[in-house]
C-alpha cells in the first residue's frame, strides 16, 4: 500500500562522511507549502542529532555543508525545523518504509515534480542516489549553497544559491544558474528575474520549474521574506559581506 513518505537513502554525507538520511514525502498528502504547490519534497537530515539540536549547536555541517545562513552562523535560514524534527522522530521509529522500484514507477507514471532539498542540501546525498529519483520524475527544483565544492555535474539540475552580485558572477562564471536572495527593495541584475511566485501568489514551483539549473533560463532573484528576526539576521549578514 502506498505510504505518504520513504526513506529513499542511508548513508555517509559527502560533505563531512557522517551519518545521514534521505526522506522522501508527499506520495499521498501533499505539502500545505504554498509556494511550492504539489512537489515530492526532500528531506536530507542526520541519523544522529535531532535538526533543531544539531542546528542550534552547530552539528549541522553533514547536511547544510559550510551554508552561511545556519542558525549557529547568521541565523537566518528560512526552513521551520519544526518539520524536519517531526520527520526525524518518524523516521527514528522506524515508521517510514524504504522507497522501492514500486513507487519509483509510480513516480514515472505520475511525474511528481519535486523539490530536493527541502532541508539540507542535495549534494551531501551522492548524484547516484537522485538519478533515478530525477530520471523518473523530469521535474524538479533545487538549490546548493555547495556549488564550490560540489561534483560540477549538479549544474545541471541545481541553481547556485549565492547572496551578492559578485558571488552570482563567479558562479555564472564556473557554468552555474544563480538564485540569490535580496533585500525588499534591492534591484535586480540585469541577467535576473524575479521569483515568479513573488510576482504573483497564483504561481507554483511544481508548475514554474524556472529553478531547475543548468538551461538557458535566466537566473532567478527572491526577496528575502520570513519570520522577522530571520529577516533581521538576513539582513545583516548582507551589510556584512557588501563592507
Ligand atoms: S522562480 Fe519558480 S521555481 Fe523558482 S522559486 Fe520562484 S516559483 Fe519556484
Amino acid at each position: 500500500m502506498l505510504q505518504n513518505s520513504y526513506v529513499a537513502w542511508e548513508g555517509a554525507s559527502l560533505i563531512d562522511g557522517s551519518p545521514i538520511v534521505l526522506i522522501l514525502t508527499g506520495f499521498i498528502i501533499p505539502t500545505s507549502n504554498r509556494k511550492t504547490g504539489r512537489q515530492i519534497q526532500s528531506w536530507i537530515i542526520s541519523q544522529n542529532y535531532v535538526p533543531t539540536y544539531a542546528a542550534k549547536h552547530g552539528f549541522d555541517s553533514s547536511i547544510c555543508g559550510s551554508c552561511p545562513l545556519r542558525l549557529s552562523e547568521t541565523g537566518s535560514c528560512y526552513v521551520n525545523l519544526l518539520t524536519p524534527n517531526n520527520i526525524y522522530r518518524s523516521y527514528i521509529t522506524g515508521n517510514y518504509p524504504q522507497f522501492s522500484d514500486k513507487e519509483l514507477a509510480l513516480l514515472q507514471h505520475y511525474r511528481y515534480p519535486i523539490r530536493f532539498g527541502s532541508y539540507g542540501d542535495p549534494t551531501a546525498v551522492p548524484l547516484e542516489v537522485w538519478e533515478p529519483i530525477i530520471l523518473a520524475s523530469g521535474k524538479y527544483t533545487g538549490y546548493t549553497h555547495n556549488w564550490r565544492e560540489t561534483n560540477s555535474l549538479w549544474k545541471q539540475y541545481l541553481m547556485a544559491s549565492v547572496h551578492s552580485i559578485p558571488e552570482a558572477k563567479e558562479a555564472q562564471n564556473q557554468g552555474w544558474r544563480t538564485f540569490r536572495i535580496i533585500a525588499p527593495d534591492a534591484p535586480l541584475s540585469d541577467n535576473e528575474i524575479l521569483c515568479r511566485h513573488t510576482e504573483d501568489d497564483r504561481n507554483q514551483c511544481s508548475t514554474c520549474l524556472l529553478c531547475d539549473g543548468k538551461s538557458s533560463k535566466p537566473n532567478i532573484a527572491d526577496k528575502i521574506h520570513g519570520l522577522n528576526w530571520k529577516v533581521s539576521n538576513f539582513l545583516k549578514y548582507l551589510e556584512s559581506i557588501s563592507n
